[in-house]
This record gives C-alpha cells, sequence and structure tokens, in this order.
C-alpha cells in the first residue's frame, strides 16, 4: 500500500479503485505510514497550528426529517429553541472577547430564519467584527439567498454532501431531499465565492468502503476548501438508535487521506470524535486535521443541540471549553491560534 500514500502525496489523486484498495488495507503498518505522511504534509502547511473556530448553535428546529439526526422534524421529544438576534451578538461579543476570529453559525432548517432575519444579522456581525470570517451552515437554500448572505458578508458555508451515493443517500434522508440537490448547492455556493466546506459522517448506517471511496473522490473532484468528516453517533430518539457508532479508527485514517489529497485543506478534528473516545479530538490533529472547534453557544441551550447521544462540552462555558481544548492541544505539542486562518491556496 505504501506506493498509493507515495502517489497519493505526490500527484494528489488516486482513482476509486486505489482509494478502495486504501481502505481495504488499514492494517497497522499502512496505518502508521500514512499518518506519518499526512502529518509531515501538515506541519509543511501549517507548522504546528491548530485554527479555533467558536461554533454558534444558533436553533434546533429543523424541517427536515434526515433518519439520522437528533433534531430531525419527527423527533417529538427535542426541546426546541432558536436564538434571538441579540443572543447571537452576544455570543460574538464574547467570543471576540475570547479571542475568536472565526464565527461559525449552525443550525437545523428553520423556516423562521428567512434570508431578511438572517441577513440582517450577518450585517450587524459584519459590521462589529469585520475581521472575522463568518461560516454559516444552515443547509440547502435557494442560490439566491447563499448569494444575499454572501452580500450580507458571510465568507465560508459548511454543508456535508453526507454521502456521494444517491442510493445510500436515500437510506439516510427521505424525500424530498437528494444527492443531486445538495450538490448543486455545494457548486452554487463554490461559484459565488464562498470558501466551501463538505463531508460526510463515518460509519453511517448502510456505509461500506465502496461509498467511503466515493466520497473521496467526490471530495477530490470537487476541492472543497474544508472538510467536516466525524463518527455517525446514533441518536436515542432516531430510527437508527441500535445501530453502531462509526470508529476513531476509520475516522482518523480518512482524515489523513484528506489531508494528502488536500495538503492546505481546512479539517476540523470533530467534537464527535471527541465523543466517542476522550482523546479523539488530539487522535484527530495527530492522523492531519488542524481546526477545533469549541462551543460558543450559551449554556442553557447547549444540551438541546442534541445531533447524536452522550455529546460532550454540553455543560461548560465557552471560555472554560476554549480553554480545555488549548491545554489538550498544548499536550500533544499543538498550538491554537486565534486568526482567522483563510485558506489559501498552494502557489
Ligand atoms: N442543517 C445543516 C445541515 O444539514 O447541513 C447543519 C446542521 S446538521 C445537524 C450538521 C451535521 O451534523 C450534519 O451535516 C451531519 O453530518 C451531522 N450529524 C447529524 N446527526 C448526526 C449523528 N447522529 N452523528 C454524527 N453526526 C451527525
Amino acid at each position: 500500500m505504501k506506493h498509493l500514500i507515495e502517489k497519493l502525496e505526490q500527484s494528489r489523486r488516486l482513482t476509486g479503485e486505489e482509494y478502495l484498495a486504501l481502505l481495504q488495507h488499514r492494517d497497522p503498518p499502512t496505518t502508521a505510514c500514512l499518518r506519518e505522511r499526512a502529518v509531515a504534509v501538515r506541519k509543511e502547511h501549517f507548522g504546528n497550528t491548530v485554527y479555533v473556530r467558536g461554533l454558534i448553535e444558533v436553533t434546533n428546529y429543523c424541517k427536515n426529517d434526515c433518519y439520522y439526526c437528533g433534531i430531525r422534524r419527527g423527533n417529538r421529544k427535542a426541546e426546541r429553541y432558536r436564538l434571538t438576534k441579540e443572543q447571537i451578538l452576544e455570543c460574538c461579543a464574547l467570543g471576540y472577547e475570547l479571542g475568536f476570529r472565526t464565527f461559525v453559525l449552525q443550525g437545523g432548517e428553520d423556516p423562521y430564519f428567512t434570508d431578511d432575519i438572517l441577513a440582517d444579522i450577518l450585517k450587524e456581525m459584519r459590521g462589529g467584527y469585520p475581521d472575522c470570517a463568518i461560516t454559516l451552515s444552515f443547509g440547502e437554500r435557494s442560490r439566491a439567498s447563499y448569494q444575499r448572505f454572501f452580500d450580507a458578508g458571510a465568507n465560508r458555508y459548511l454543508l456535508r454532501h453526507e454521502t456521494a451515493c444517491a442510493e445510500h443517500y436515500r437510506r439516510l434522508h427521505p424525500e424530498p431531499l437528494t444527492l443531486e440537490h445538495r450538490k448543486q448547492c455545494l457548486y452554487a455556493l463554490k461559484e459565488i465565492g464562498y470558501q466551501v466546506g463538505t463531508g460526510f459522517m463515518v460509519g453511517s448506517p448502510g456505509q461500506t468502503l465502496e461509498h467511503l471511496a466515493q466520497d473521496l473522490c467526490f471530495i477530490q473532484e470537487f476541492q472543497p476548501q474544508m472538510v467536516g468528516l466525524g463518527p455517525f453517533i446514533p441518536h436515542q430518539d432516531t430510527c437508527f438508535a441500535a445501530e453502531p457508532s462509526g470508529t476513531v479508527e476509520l475516522t482518523t485514517f480518512l482524515l489523513s487521506v484528506l489531508r494528502l489529497m488536500i495538503p492546505n485543506l481546512l479539517l476540523p478534528s470533530t467534537t464527535a470524535l471527541g465523543t466517542i473516545d476522550p482523546f479523539g479530538r488530539e487522535k484527530g490533529i495527530e492522523a492531519g486535521a488542524n481546526v477545533v472547534m469549541p462551543n460558543l453557544s450559551p449554556v442553557s441551550v447547549r444540551k438541546s443541540y442534541a445531533l447524536y447521544d452522550n455529546k460532550i462540552c454540553t455543560g461548560e462555558e465557552a471560555a472554560e471549553c476554549k480553554l480545555g481544548l488549548e491545554r489538550r492541544m498544548q499536550a500533544i505539542g499543538y498550538e491554537v491560534v486565534t486568526q482567522r486562518g483563510d485558506f489559501s491556496p498552494i502557489p
């Protein structure tokens, strides 16, 4: 498998069959070699720095019914909340004070947040924090809405493709959601000029290594600036409650593959990874990730943004959350930096 790792590092691309072969041969020497190359490439581009993003979970109302998600419309047990504009701006003020220079606004697809309402919030944020990056993660909207948010000051957008296989997509999402539309959204975002993040859950129900090879091919073709990749974790009030979680082993292996595929990629070590393993986020960084996303949402709503069971950091204040991550990163030889850390193309 060493030749495939070398080929990936040098040419930054493999065929679907080659990705599949790599995924099928995850023996300890292959994993060690892949990780070593990924960490070397990561160091070359980012030194020992880890970027920090302040995550604000704006609303857990959602009109979609994704089968895996704890805040899906059909979960009657979810305690719904949405933050007011004032609360969102308070989170930003606190975050700025703590040194955050990227704010990520994430939420379910909540019809309350019309284009007017969201654009108004974005304009205030842009006016108050001209030096900060604003990332949105509000799911599928029209191209006109995406354009409006961009014009109002948003710079980045996260929209995981979730799976690059249309049949598997159908197994995870009911109609009217389709892979085709999701991809259209991703291409529209890119054309508008956003730095775009896509990604998927590792170990989602029905996922095979062939699907993962397809995911890698899609990412290779799309060339996103960010990739969100975390293990699937079941939520007790969904139809996938009895399904097993994804593993640290496969998630970190994929993080290393992605680092070699797109060396300058912004690649978070996710909260989901930290939830299935007490040192999951450290393991993600040590596999090639370079971003952490502490939670800036008010503690009073944290537990309600439960996408999956046993989510970590639901009781911590933002400062505690950030400090905890800084210490964890320092302990493994990395330094959390406050600059906004935009994607920069390789010359
Ligand atoms: N509504 C927006 C969207 O769909 O992109 C943003 C919010 S959505 C809850 C954010 C991400 O959470 C999804 O892209 C999905 O991959 C992840 N997620 C949802 N349920 C999950 C679960 N049970 N385990 C792990 N990740 C999950």
